[in-house]
């Protein structure tokens, strides 16, 4: 069982980025890259170093710290149940792609799942640029109409008794899964509890675990 809510991309605004745009983008990019890299000007291995950053760094470390922040202080998580965009804000995330946010929550019962069946609608201000995965189209519709299975192809073997919803992403609302506390964590403080919480714990792809190894 999951919530789908085609509808929701008929919002999608004027201007936001959809695959087809993508390979007239990526092909710009592409050149603009070629002609500065010909010139000296610079050097792609920095900009790879750069996206990697962002892709796995910078973002996710965002969303993490929000996550850490719900564990552990129940005010801030009660509000960002209510009103995730200025809860977030609150820790100074905010910006392009991450306008309006809400948090879904993981329970006993439930595990949240995101993704974005029209295109790549991400909340780039708490998990930086979106993984290749999350904007392919295998990702796009499996995980609307297999979740259980997009979710074993990621290793997260959910029991058939948990509900599994998903949430599709729009242009005006992106979402950011807060995951259980693994067990175990009671003595931890937020720094290394944020440590615990990966990119694809907060898409809903993984859940965190007491340690990584
Ligand atoms: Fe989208």
């Amino acid at each position: 069982m999951h919530d789908h809510d085609h509808d929701d991309h008929h919002r999608h605004a004027q201007g936001h980025d959809h695959d087809n745009h993508y390979s007239d983008m990526q092909a710009r990019v592409k050149a603009l890259e070629t002609l500065l890299t010909e010139k000296g000007l610079i050097d792609p291995a920095a900009i790879d170093a750069i996206v990697e950053t962002y892709e796995t760094k910078v973002g996710p470390r965002n969303g993490a710290h929000v996550v850490a922040k719900a564990w552990s202080d129940p005010e801030f998580a009660d509000w960002l149940k209510r009103d995730a965009t200025a809860a977030i804000a609150s820790l100074g995330y905010t910006g392009r792609q991450g306008e309006h946010m809400r948090a879904v929550f993981n329970t006993a019962d439930t595990h949240n799942l995101i993704v974005c069946t029209l295109c790549s609608c991400y909340p780039w201000s708490v998990l930086g640029l979106p993984p290749v995965w999350y904007k392919a189209p295998a990702y796009r519709s499996r995980a609307v109409i297999d979740p259980r299975g997009v979710l074993a192809e990621f290793g997260l073997m959910l029991p058939e008794e948990k509900k599994i919803r998903v949430w599709d992403s729009t242009a005006e609302l992106r979402y950011l899964v807060i995951p259980e506390r693994p067990a175990g964590t009671e003595g931890m403080g937020e720094t290394a509890l944020a440590s615990l919480v990966s990119r694809d714990a907060m898409i809903g792809t993984a859940v965190p675990a007491a340690r990584r190894f």
